[in-house]
């Protein structure tokens, strides 16, 4: 039985939908993204979650309880937030110990709990720090730790990285993911960053419009999107918008594949594109390279199907070492590479 388990989820603002009847389910110990830009729904889906935010219609089990009418406070959760929400006035030792305390557990319960804690998340040095002498790196761990410290059986982690700056965002992310395999708690984490996403989680729900797309590991949502929104959000893409012949589509000789439309939008990853000098392929010329260290980036101007295109390789540095503008070359991509939707 899965832990988490939301059964056509619908929730509605003044008549804006927010949630279109959403079902997803969180197994125990996974780690579930919900992925998707502005507005989608995705903090609302979490709060409905938590309990702070009332669903229209609908069902939400917990560990197979059904959460109707369970408040916040008697909901098996621990949630974490983009702002830190520490209490300012107390050390990081009175901030993790605090929910325990109001639980009232025993001090010497509270104090071994709060040191294991500090431990977990790496922070035994800091315990007597105030928040405002702590980093904002560290002060989101200290919040994961108040979080982790009453034993809650589900983590919802709202854009807990995105207040942070890159470098840091990307080890605390690393973390997160130690520390939640370390604890194995089943968690949903809100993102609107797909990189985040992709790295941290066991499968990615992609969201749109208050429904998920598509919710699959992090490598089929990367080279099997199921829907077009999908494909677009979700990495580095190149979109042709072609006519079909005879049930397939040819770009040029770029690639051959069925397409059983009319009009075709056919997305291939940059990485997935071969420009050799000569052989079968779409005639191209390079028009821009950009060096990005291990990878250069080639924009071609091609000709397909007798209209021009821009499409952009991402090659190893070394083999587009050999390449300048204005270079002719023939441009490919495996077939089995190309996502095709009905344009
Ligand atoms: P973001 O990444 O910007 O936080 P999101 O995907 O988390 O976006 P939600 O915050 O869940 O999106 O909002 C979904 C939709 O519901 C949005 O159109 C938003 O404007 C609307 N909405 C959210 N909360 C409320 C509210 N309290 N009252 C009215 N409309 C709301």
């Amino acid at each position: 039985m899965s832990h988490v388990v939301l059964e056509d989820v619908t929730k509605r603002y003044a008549g804006h939908v927010a949630l279109a009847g959403v079902s997803v389910s969180v197994e125990q110990g996974e780690m579930l993204a919900l992925l998707g830009p502005s507005g989608c729904g995705k903090t609302t889906l979490l709060r409905c979650v938590a309990g702070l935010t009332a669903f229209d219609s609908g069902r939400l089990t917990i560990g197979g309880v059904d959460m109707t009418g369970v408040p916040v406070r008697r909901r098996p959760i621990g949630m974490v937030f983009q702002s830190y929400a520490l209490f300012p006035n107390l050390t990081v030792r009175g901030n993790i110990g605090f929910p325990l305390t109001v639980r009232r557990e025993t001090k010497t319960g509270v104090a071994e709990r709060v040191e294991e804690m500090l431990e977990l998340v790496g922070l035994s040095e800091q315990g007597d720090r105030l928040p405002n002498q702590l980093s904002g790196g560290q002060q989101q761990r200290v919040a994961l730790a108040r979080a982790l410290a009453p034993r809650p059986e589900v983590l919802l982690l709202d854009e807990p990285l995105s207040a942070l700056d890159a470098q840091v965002r990307h080890r605390l992310r690393d973390e997160v993911r130690r520390i939640q395999h370390q604890v194995g708690i089943t968690t949903v984490f809100v993102t609107h960053d797909q990189a985040e996403a992709l790295a941290i989680s066991d499968r990615v729900a992609v969201m749109n419009a208050g429904d998920i797309e598509q919710c699959a590991a992090p490598s089929e949502i990367y080279t099997a999107p199921s829907t077009r929104f999908a494909a677009g959000f979700v990495g580095n893409r190149n979109t042709l918008e072609l006519r079909t012949s005879g049930g397939r589509v040819t770009a040029g000789g770029a690639f051959d594949v069925e397409a059983p439309w009319e009009r075709v939008l056919c997305m291939f990853r940059p990485e997935d594109v071969s420009l050799r000098r000569e052989g079968p392929g779409a005639r191209a010329l390079v028009d821009v390279t950009v060096f990005l260290g291990a990878t250069t980036r080639v924009y071609v101007q091609a000709e397909v199907n007798g209209s021009p295109a821009t499409v952009f390789a991402d090659l190893p540095s070394r083999a587009a070492a050999s390449l300048s503008p204005g270079d002719a070359v023939r441009l490919s991509v495996d077939p089995g590479h190309v996502q095709v939707f009905p344009a």
